[in-house]
């Protein structure tokens, strides 16, 4: 038996199901392959940071397949509908006989896989899918009818009893070394054309074991105070591990088992807020909630709003306050730190980033789809299912989302949460003299020292817009719906 593994966002040797089962059942050695399809990405509107991070952890990974005598073919196909041929093509080049592979969940990705083990099977070759990007199967945390869970408590409940229904969760087993590599692995590109190279590798350094570091670093020193600085977003309060995990350098499972150490007792059976290690839980949990989300309601993936009474909000163009926002240039601190610390990293503090999808949605009445989008062309840990999940609670347009008529005032938070404005100074120096609180509302200062500052005024009135916005909202929820 000879299997070709596929890696896809499952970049790791270790807790990677796949690839254990694969090199378990091998007798003739095993072939590791990543398909590029980059035309797919540019479609699914993949940031080129992120490209540029999957890139380094495909060399990486290619290292440490190597060590087990697994080499990493890296094929193009640049459209989904190219990897049936590609990776038969392979399979038969390299007389393998059987296909292992993780499971992904998005709409797209779940056509493919189905087409690729058609052609597989068609072919008289095995297929084996494992599931691996959640915690629990989807599908694995239902009501008692039966059905997916629309909002989050009631998951989280049923999460915590499934989890202890079957007695945790176990990290796949090592990898096994085979004697030799059956074909010598391919050279990974430095770059994909049409997706720039990073030009700050250094902010996300590569690898399972710089993933592995910082969750040691994090579970060692701040997962304690986590309740307590994550929302402070100049504090690196929060773990910075979102894009290992989004591109699977990292186990969400191995995350949570951590955490479970850290905090010295079994899953909580509810969510509980006074201890940081079982606070970082619950955003694990809340990823897998907006993952088992999108396999419930595949139209997620397909830029439907999850509460269609919503469909009907009279949003404004993507005009120049768009862009303003894109910038950084929106005239109010807070938000123009945020965009800017996305600009410049490829990521958002988490209170950020719903500080700015407010503004968008709310102030600005945008259509949250083109903050979404936005991000996933930014974002070094773009993923369907949490940005989905996060634009529509923001937009109070998802499952279990924020109540329309709650506008965040960008103003009130970043008092709140950026009291001495160091998150501000950081990313708008051109603020930077100020003090708090004139920081927050540089509109405020007399004229004279507003028009020393190369800044521009707000663009939206903030209570005017919300005014707006609870009106806009009110009156599509009271519309009866398309026929
Ligand atoms: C508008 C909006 C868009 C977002 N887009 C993304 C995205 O594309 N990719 C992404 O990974 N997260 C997204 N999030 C969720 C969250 O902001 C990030 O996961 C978090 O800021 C990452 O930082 P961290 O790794 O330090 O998180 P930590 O606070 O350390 O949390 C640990 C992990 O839990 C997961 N997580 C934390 N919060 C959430 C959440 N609210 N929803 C889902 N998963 C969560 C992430 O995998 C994260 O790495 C979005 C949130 C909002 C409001």
């Amino acid at each position: 038996m000879r299997p070709l593994v596929w890696f896809r966002s499952d970049l790791r040797t270790r807790d990677n199901p796949a690839l254990a089962a694969a090199t378990r059942a091998a007798d003739r050695g095993v072939v590791a392959v990543f398909l590029i399809a980059a035309r797919q990405w540019r479609e699914h509107d993949c940031s080129p940071a992120r490209a540029d991070f999957i890139l380094r952890n495909l060399a990486d990974l290619s290292a440490s397949l190597a060590r087990l005598n697994v080499p990493l073919r890296i094929l193009d196909a640049p459209a989904f509908a190219d990897a049936p041929r590609t990776l038969l093509a392979l399979a038969r080049e390299q007389s393998c006989d059987a296909l292992y592979f993780n499971r992904e969940l998005e709409v797209n990705e779940a056509r493919r896989d189905s087409a690729v083990s058609a052609a597989f099977e068609k072919a008289g070759l095995r297929v084996h899918p494992f599931d691996d990007a959640t915690i629990l199967p989807p599908g694995a945390v239902r009501t008692r009818e039966g059905r997916f869970h629309r909002v989050y408590t009631p998951f989280r409940k049923a999460f915590a009893a499934e989890y202890a229904r079957r007695e945790g969760v176990s990290l796949a087993p090592s990898p096994r070394r085979q004697h030799a590599m059956p074909c010598p692995p391919d050279a990974v590109p430095a770059a994909v054309p049409g997706f720039a190279a990073s030009e700050r590798p250094d902010l996300w350094p590569a690898g399972e074991r710089a993933a592995r570091r910082r969750l040691v670093a994090f579970i060692e020193h701040r997962i304690g105070d986590y309740h307590a600085q994550r929302d402070a977003p100049h504090a690196d309060g929060t773990s910075l591990l979102s894009p290992y995990l989004a591109a699977g350098v990292l186990s969400c499972r191995e995350c949570l088992l951590a955490a479970l150490d850290a905090d010295g007792r079994p899953l909580a059976p509810a969510p509980v807020r006074s201890r940081g290690p079982a606070v970082w839980i619950d955003e694990l949990i809340w990823r897998e909630f907006f993952r088992h989300l999108v396999v419930a309601f595949p139209r997620l993936c397909m830029g439907s709003s999850f509460n269609r009474a919503f469909d009907s909000v009279p949003w404004n163009p993507p005009d120049e306050r768009f862009e303003a926002w894109r910038l950084g240039r929106t005239g109010i601190p807070i938000v123009d730190a945020a965009m800017r610390q996305l600009a410049s990293t490829g990521w958002m503090h988490n209170r950020g980033r719903m500080v700015v999808a407010s503004f968008l949605t709310k102030n600005l009445l945008i259509d949250w789809r083109h903050g979404e989008r936005h991000f996933m062309r930014s974002l070094i840990d773009g993923d369907l299912a949490a940005n989905n999940g996060g634009w529509q609670w923001s937009a109070s347009t998802g499952a279990d989302a924020a109540p329309y008529f709650r506008v965040f005032n960008p103003v009130t938070q970043a008092r709140k949460f950026d009291p001495d404005g160091a998150y501000i100074r950081r990313f708008v120096p051109e603020l930077a003299a100020l003090p708090a609180p004139a920081i927050h509302e540089p509109w405020t200062l007399p004229l004279s020292q507003r028009s020393a500052i190369d800044y521009p005024g707000p663009i939206a009135d903030l209570s005017a817009s919300r005014r707006t916005a609870i009106e806009a909202f009110a009156a599509a929820r009271d519309r009866p719906p398309p026929r």
